[in-house]
């Protein structure tokens, strides 16, 4: 027994739950047919021809098995497998398991500020979600650090370099602009690149791409599946138990204009920025700008990928995903700056363009671009 499961009021609280409410409330698939997928080996099937899934519940709720890899334990042990990969982490990695399960109520979270007063113990699961803006979970930046370094070039991997060019981007390009690297087979994974149990390396969770707070900093990697047989719920992955809002993608260009340096030639990033009339073919005609924002991964690489070296005028480009855009971020814009925000053209996206606009207009000039989807983000919901 794990030192940590002794008389915490947390475990005990979690283990009441029983095992099939909280892998449920995991978002794991709960039937009489078993429990899927298995939190430590990731299997969806028992095997064969069995169809069932393959964790199996004790009748008294209080422990499961797995028929495909012989995990087993209890709802504590089926929570930290899956937060984790082990069932018995390092002590830190127990903190990151409880504010999981305090995430979907089925504990209570070890800041005080983030607990729920209406929350008691028998309502707690249906209480209502009270969102504040606490510091995001974010894995140690050594770590990332650490990582990052440890990565390699785009261009000396197959399943990476093939992944970019289904979706019309250039691996070299990606790889000179230092917008992306991949983990090698072989790469020492920190405890937190795991996806579903697996480290990213078996999860093929391989591509990265670096994501910097407001201040330019790399805080966070977005890890992008490539290769065969990448499940449509699979596709990207971030750093376990780690929340990705208030980071941002950005080229090299925007990378020093949230740091507030200064580009090789001496000037300001902010103000090259602010001058900058990159032009862009937009839907509605020729365009100019000096920061362009993109949503997600693909559209990301794809317009910091679009400006020649030699082009003097390549706006900064900044991608964002759920959560990233912030006053801090948009502080770090120069007033008078032109700016195109190309989110999609649904709700989501609609929402995040007025977001943006609502940080920084009157005192920058906004175009919104609603982006439809491409024969490439086509190929990719498939
Ligand atoms: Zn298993």
């Amino acid at each position: 027994m794990n030192r940590h499961w002794n008389e915490s009021s947390w475990i005990t609280e979690v283990r009441a739950n029983g095992v099939s409410v909280v892998a449920k409330e995991l978002g794991f698939d709960v039937s009489r047919q078993g429990v899927s997928p298995c939190p430590a080996c990731d299997a969806t099937q028992r095997g064969g021809a069995d169809r069932r899934g393959p964790v199996g519940l004790r009748p008294d709720d209080n422990g499961w098995c797995c028929f495909v890899c012989d995990a087993r334990g209890d709802a504590v042990t089926f929570a930290a497998y899956h937060v984790t990969g082990e069932a018995r982490p390092h002590s830190e990695a127990w903190r990151t398991i409880r504010e999981r399960l305090a995430e979907v109520d089925l504990c209570e979270s070890e800041d005080p500020a983030k607990r729920n007063p209406w929350s008691t113990l028998a309502t707690r699961r249906h209480a209502p979600q009270i969102k504040r803006e606490e510091a995001p979970q974010r894995p140690s930046q050594a770590e990332v650090n650490a990582l990052w370094d440890r990565c390699v070039g785009v261009t000396c991997d197959d399943d990476a370099s093939a992944w970019l060019r289904s979706r019309r981007l250039d691996p070299p390009d990606v790889e000179d602009l230092d917008l992306a690297r991949v983990i090698g087979m072989t790469t020492d994974l920190p405890w937190w690149a795991r996806f579903r149990g697996r480290p990213w390396t078996g999860s093929s969770h391989r591509l990265l791409v670096p994501m910097f707070d407001s201040t330019g900093n790399l805080v966070s990697l977005h890890a992008r599946a490539v290769g065969q047989n990448v499940s449509a719920d699979a596709k990207g992955a971030h750093p376990v138990g780690a929340e990705v809002r208030r980071t941002v993608m950005a080229d090299p260009l925007a990378r020093l204009l949230l740091a507030g340096a200064a580009l090789a030639d001496g000037r300001s990033a902010a103000e090259f920025v602010r001058n900058c009339r990159g032009g862009l073919r937009s839907p509605s005609g020729f365009v100019q700008c000096g920061l362009f924002v993109a949503e997600g991964v693909p559209d990301f690489l794809t317009q910091a990928t679009g400006w020649s070296d030699a082009d003097e005028d390549a706006p900064a480009v900044i991608g964002i995903v759920a959560g990233s855009w912030t006053p801090e971020i948009a502080a770090r814009v120069p007033d008078g700056t032109e700016v195109v925000v190309a989110t999609h053209a649904d709700d989501a996206g609609d929402k995040y363009a007025e977001i943006i606009r609502g940080t920084l207009v009157p005192r920058c000039r906004l175009q919104r671009w609603r982006v439809t989807q491409t024969n490439v983000d086509r190929e990719e919901a498939q």
